[in-house]
Protein backbone atom coordinates (compact mmCIF):
# COMPACT_ATOMS: atom_id res chain seq x y z
CA UNK A 1 0.00 0.00 0.00
CA UNK A 2 1.70 3.33 -1.29
CA UNK A 3 -0.25 6.96 -1.22
CA UNK A 4 1.96 9.83 -2.98
CA UNK A 5 1.51 13.40 -3.94
CA UNK A 6 1.87 14.70 -7.51
CA UNK A 7 1.84 18.57 -7.10
CA UNK A 8 1.28 18.75 -11.29
CA UNK A 9 1.61 22.79 -11.36
CA UNK A 10 2.62 25.46 -8.87
CA UNK A 11 1.62 28.66 -10.60
CA UNK A 12 -0.95 31.08 -10.16
CA UNK A 13 -3.45 32.74 -12.32
CA UNK A 14 -0.69 34.98 -13.20
CA UNK A 15 1.45 33.72 -16.26
CA UNK A 16 4.85 31.85 -16.14
CA UNK A 17 6.52 29.76 -18.65
CA UNK A 18 7.78 26.88 -15.80
CA UNK A 19 4.52 27.08 -13.34
CA UNK A 20 1.63 25.33 -15.15
CA UNK A 21 -1.48 26.05 -13.14
CA UNK A 22 -3.45 24.52 -9.77
CA UNK A 23 -3.40 21.11 -10.18
CA UNK A 24 -2.22 17.88 -8.43
CA UNK A 25 -2.44 14.21 -8.30
CA UNK A 26 -2.92 11.60 -5.70
CA UNK A 27 -1.92 8.15 -5.94
CA UNK A 28 -1.78 4.90 -4.43
CA UNK A 29 -0.92 1.28 -5.87
CA UNK A 30 -4.44 0.92 -7.34
CA UNK A 31 -6.18 4.42 -7.27
CA UNK A 32 -5.41 8.08 -9.23
CA UNK A 33 -7.32 11.06 -8.21
CA UNK A 34 -6.89 14.54 -9.87
CA UNK A 35 -7.14 17.65 -7.39
CA UNK A 36 -8.09 21.24 -9.54
CA UNK A 37 -7.23 20.88 -13.15
CA UNK A 38 -5.79 24.37 -13.94
CA UNK A 39 -3.62 25.58 -16.72
CA UNK A 40 -1.59 23.09 -18.52
CA UNK A 41 -3.06 20.08 -16.61
CA UNK A 42 -2.93 17.29 -19.14
CA UNK A 43 0.63 18.52 -20.19
CA UNK A 44 1.76 18.09 -16.56
CA UNK A 45 -0.55 14.61 -15.95
CA UNK A 46 1.67 13.23 -19.24
CA UNK A 47 5.05 14.24 -18.23
CA UNK A 48 3.96 12.33 -14.86
CA UNK A 49 3.11 9.43 -16.82
CA UNK A 50 -0.32 9.53 -16.44
CA UNK A 51 -3.35 10.08 -19.03
CA UNK A 52 -6.90 11.24 -18.62
CA UNK A 53 -8.16 7.94 -18.76
CA UNK A 54 -6.48 6.33 -15.95
CA UNK A 55 -8.06 8.48 -13.31
CA UNK A 56 -10.79 7.44 -11.37
CA UNK A 57 -12.04 10.75 -10.25
CA UNK A 58 -11.86 14.79 -10.71
CA UNK A 59 -11.82 16.36 -7.28
CA UNK A 60 -12.49 20.68 -7.02
CA UNK A 61 -11.40 22.94 -4.14
CA UNK A 62 -13.36 26.09 -6.09
CA UNK A 63 -14.54 27.07 -9.41
CA UNK A 64 -11.56 30.01 -9.67
CA UNK A 65 -10.27 29.73 -13.21
CA UNK A 66 -6.69 28.96 -12.16
CA UNK A 67 -8.23 25.87 -10.69
CA UNK A 68 -10.98 24.65 -13.75
CA UNK A 69 -9.91 26.09 -16.62
CA UNK A 70 -8.14 22.97 -18.39
CA UNK A 71 -11.13 20.41 -17.09
CA UNK A 72 -12.64 20.31 -20.61
CA UNK A 73 -9.16 18.90 -21.89
CA UNK A 74 -9.27 16.34 -18.91
CA UNK A 75 -12.72 15.50 -20.03
CA UNK A 76 -11.81 15.41 -23.67
CA UNK A 77 -9.24 13.20 -23.58
CA UNK A 78 -10.33 10.74 -21.22
CA UNK A 79 -13.21 10.59 -23.26
CA UNK A 80 -11.96 10.22 -26.51
CA UNK A 81 -8.89 8.20 -25.68
CA UNK A 82 -11.11 5.06 -23.42
CA UNK A 83 -11.92 2.27 -26.16
CA UNK A 84 -15.63 1.83 -24.38
CA UNK A 85 -18.21 4.92 -22.81
CA UNK A 86 -16.07 5.39 -19.05
CA UNK A 87 -18.05 7.51 -16.63
CA UNK A 88 -15.44 10.24 -15.37
CA UNK A 89 -16.52 11.60 -11.72
CA UNK A 90 -16.15 14.94 -10.64
CA UNK A 91 -16.25 16.13 -7.03
CA UNK A 92 -16.78 19.78 -5.96
CA UNK A 93 -18.32 22.30 -3.96
CA UNK A 94 -22.24 23.33 -5.10
CA UNK A 95 -21.75 25.28 -8.25
CA UNK A 96 -20.23 22.45 -9.42
CA UNK A 97 -23.06 20.94 -11.62
CA UNK A 98 -23.24 24.90 -13.21
CA UNK A 99 -19.80 25.32 -14.27
CA UNK A 100 -19.77 21.61 -16.04
CA UNK A 101 -22.65 21.70 -17.47
CA UNK A 102 -21.23 25.41 -19.19
CA UNK A 103 -18.24 23.67 -19.94
CA UNK A 104 -19.83 21.02 -21.75
CA UNK A 105 -22.00 23.35 -23.99
CA UNK A 106 -18.74 24.97 -25.35
CA UNK A 107 -17.76 21.17 -25.84
CA UNK A 108 -20.59 20.54 -27.70
CA UNK A 109 -19.60 21.53 -31.45
CA UNK A 110 -16.29 19.25 -31.03
CA UNK A 111 -18.42 16.75 -29.31
CA UNK A 112 -20.67 16.29 -32.50
CA UNK A 113 -17.70 16.41 -35.04
CA UNK A 114 -16.12 13.56 -33.29
CA UNK A 115 -19.24 11.64 -33.10
CA UNK A 116 -19.79 11.90 -36.79
CA UNK A 117 -16.51 11.16 -37.65
CA UNK A 118 -15.27 7.99 -35.84
CA UNK A 119 -18.08 5.09 -35.67
CA UNK A 120 -16.39 3.35 -32.67
CA UNK A 121 -17.24 6.11 -30.77
CA UNK A 122 -20.92 6.29 -29.65
CA UNK A 123 -21.73 8.35 -26.71
CA UNK A 124 -21.04 11.63 -25.48
CA UNK A 125 -18.53 12.27 -22.65
CA UNK A 126 -20.63 10.71 -19.59
CA UNK A 127 -19.46 12.68 -16.79
CA UNK A 128 -21.15 12.08 -12.69
CA UNK A 129 -20.76 15.09 -10.85
CA UNK A 130 -21.23 14.99 -7.14
CA UNK A 131 -21.61 18.74 -5.12
CA UNK A 132 -20.44 18.25 -2.00
CA UNK A 133 -20.91 20.01 1.90
CA UNK A 134 -18.37 20.06 4.49
CA UNK A 135 -17.67 17.19 6.16
CA UNK A 136 -18.92 14.84 3.23
CA UNK A 137 -16.78 11.74 3.20
CA UNK A 138 -16.84 9.11 0.22
CA UNK A 139 -14.47 6.47 -1.14
CA UNK A 140 -12.81 6.63 -4.37
CA UNK A 141 -11.08 3.38 -4.62
CA UNK A 142 -8.78 2.20 -1.88
CA UNK A 143 -8.81 6.35 -1.07
CA UNK A 144 -11.13 7.59 1.76
CA UNK A 145 -11.28 11.33 1.47
CA UNK A 146 -13.27 13.87 3.31
CA UNK A 147 -14.04 17.18 2.45
CA UNK A 148 -13.91 20.06 4.70
CA UNK A 149 -15.48 24.07 4.12
CA UNK A 150 -12.22 26.24 3.92
CA UNK A 151 -11.89 30.00 3.73
CA UNK A 152 -11.38 31.88 0.80
CA UNK A 153 -14.44 34.43 1.06
CA UNK A 154 -15.77 36.14 -1.14
CA UNK A 155 -15.19 32.69 -2.83
CA UNK A 156 -18.18 30.68 -1.16
CA UNK A 157 -18.41 27.52 -1.40
CA UNK A 158 -14.90 26.20 -1.43
CA UNK A 159 -13.12 22.64 -0.18
CA UNK A 160 -10.53 21.04 0.82
CA UNK A 161 -9.87 17.33 0.62
CA UNK A 162 -8.15 14.79 3.29
CA UNK A 163 -7.20 11.55 1.47
CA UNK A 164 -6.51 8.51 3.55
CA UNK A 165 -5.64 5.01 2.83
CA UNK A 166 -3.32 2.68 4.94
CA UNK A 167 -0.26 4.38 3.77
CA UNK A 168 -0.92 7.83 5.43
CA UNK A 169 -2.94 11.03 5.12
CA UNK A 170 -2.56 13.92 2.64
CA UNK A 171 -4.35 17.32 3.18
CA UNK A 172 -5.12 19.13 0.15
CA UNK A 173 -6.00 22.73 1.32
CA UNK A 174 -6.82 24.53 -2.06
CA UNK A 175 -7.18 28.33 -1.05
CA UNK A 176 -7.46 29.52 1.99
CA UNK A 177 -6.75 31.45 4.85
CA UNK A 178 -6.46 29.65 8.35
CA UNK A 179 -9.97 28.47 10.09
CA UNK A 180 -11.62 25.63 12.07
CA UNK A 181 -12.46 23.37 8.47
CA UNK A 182 -8.50 23.93 7.58
CA UNK A 183 -7.41 22.86 10.92
CA UNK A 184 -9.28 19.66 10.91
CA UNK A 185 -8.66 19.04 7.38
CA UNK A 186 -4.70 18.89 8.16
CA UNK A 187 -5.03 17.63 11.91
CA UNK A 188 -1.89 15.22 12.14
CA UNK A 189 -1.83 14.54 8.57
CA UNK A 190 1.63 13.04 7.10
CA UNK A 191 1.71 15.69 3.90
CA UNK A 192 0.07 19.14 4.38
CA UNK A 193 -0.89 21.10 0.83
CA UNK A 194 -0.95 24.57 0.87
CA UNK A 195 -1.07 27.70 -1.15
CA UNK A 196 0.73 30.12 0.07
CA UNK A 197 1.50 34.10 -1.13
CA UNK A 198 4.54 35.97 0.28
CA UNK A 199 2.90 39.34 1.94
CA UNK A 200 5.68 40.87 2.17
CA UNK A 201 6.53 41.50 -1.45
CA UNK A 202 3.28 42.06 -2.46
CA UNK A 203 2.73 44.78 -0.28
CA UNK A 204 5.79 46.47 -2.12
CA UNK A 205 3.71 45.96 -5.59
CA UNK A 206 1.76 49.32 -6.02
CA UNK A 207 -1.47 47.40 -7.84
CA UNK A 208 -4.98 47.45 -5.97
CA UNK A 209 -5.98 44.05 -6.93
CA UNK A 210 -2.49 42.40 -6.48
CA UNK A 211 -3.01 43.48 -2.55
CA UNK A 212 -6.73 42.02 -2.75
CA UNK A 213 -5.55 38.81 -3.16
CA UNK A 214 -3.87 39.42 0.23
CA UNK A 215 -7.17 38.70 2.36
CA UNK A 216 -8.35 34.97 0.97
CA UNK A 217 -4.64 33.55 1.11
CA UNK A 218 -2.83 31.83 3.72
CA UNK A 219 0.58 33.61 3.53
CA UNK A 220 3.74 31.25 4.12
CA UNK A 221 3.63 32.58 7.55
CA UNK A 222 0.26 31.48 8.28
CA UNK A 223 0.79 27.93 6.72
CA UNK A 224 3.86 27.30 9.02
CA UNK A 225 1.15 28.22 11.55
CA UNK A 226 -1.86 25.96 10.75
CA UNK A 227 0.96 23.22 9.72
CA UNK A 228 2.27 23.45 13.42
CA UNK A 229 -1.43 23.92 15.19
CA UNK A 230 -2.25 20.34 13.78
CA UNK A 231 1.30 18.49 13.56
CA UNK A 232 1.35 18.03 10.30
CA UNK A 233 4.19 15.88 9.56
CA UNK A 234 5.36 17.61 6.55
CA UNK A 235 4.18 20.94 4.38
CA UNK A 236 4.26 21.37 1.34
CA UNK A 237 3.74 24.72 -0.57
CA UNK A 238 2.45 25.72 -4.21
CA UNK A 239 0.32 28.52 -5.65
CA UNK A 240 3.46 31.16 -5.35
CA UNK A 241 2.14 34.11 -5.68
CA UNK A 242 4.52 36.44 -6.83
CA UNK A 243 6.02 33.31 -8.74
CA UNK A 244 9.02 31.99 -6.89
CA UNK A 245 12.16 32.71 -8.75
CA UNK A 246 15.46 30.64 -8.46
CA UNK A 247 17.63 31.55 -5.45
CA UNK A 248 15.34 33.24 -3.55
CA UNK A 249 14.06 30.07 -1.67
CA UNK A 250 15.38 31.59 1.22
CA UNK A 251 13.22 34.42 0.69
CA UNK A 252 9.74 31.84 0.83
CA UNK A 253 11.22 29.33 3.91
CA UNK A 254 12.52 31.69 6.40
CA UNK A 255 9.13 33.18 7.93
CA UNK A 256 8.21 29.52 7.82
CA UNK A 257 10.82 28.24 9.96
CA UNK A 258 10.26 30.53 12.58
CA UNK A 259 6.84 28.71 13.44
CA UNK A 260 7.04 25.20 11.95
CA UNK A 261 10.59 23.14 12.80
CA UNK A 262 9.15 20.05 10.26
CA UNK A 263 10.19 19.27 6.73
CA UNK A 264 8.91 22.43 4.21
CA UNK A 265 8.89 21.76 0.62
CA UNK A 266 8.73 24.12 -1.92
CA UNK A 267 7.32 22.22 -4.92
CA UNK A 268 7.69 22.91 -8.17
CA UNK A 269 5.75 21.33 -11.22
CA UNK A 270 6.12 17.93 -11.11
CA UNK A 271 7.82 17.47 -7.37
CA UNK A 272 6.62 14.22 -5.92
CA UNK A 273 5.99 13.66 -1.78
CA UNK A 274 5.10 10.46 -0.94
CA UNK A 275 3.49 9.65 2.83
CA UNK A 276 4.27 9.03 5.85
ZN1 LIG B 1 -9.03 30.78 -5.58
ZN1 LIG C 1 -6.02 29.90 -6.96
Amino acid sequence: MSLTLTVLGTGSPIPSPDRAGSANLVKSSTTMVLVDAGRGVVMRMAAAGVLPPMLDAVLLTHLHSDHISDLNDVVTTHWVMRPEPTTLRVFGPVGTAEMVDGMMAMLAPDVRYRLAHHDDLTTPPVLEVTELAGGDRFAVGDLDITAEPTDHRPVEPTLGYRVTNGAGTIALAGDSIPCDGLDRLCASADIYLQTVVRDDLIRTIPSARLQDILDYHSSTTQAAQTAARNSVKTLVCTHYVPARFPGDDEGWLAPMRAHFDGPIVLADDLTEVVAP
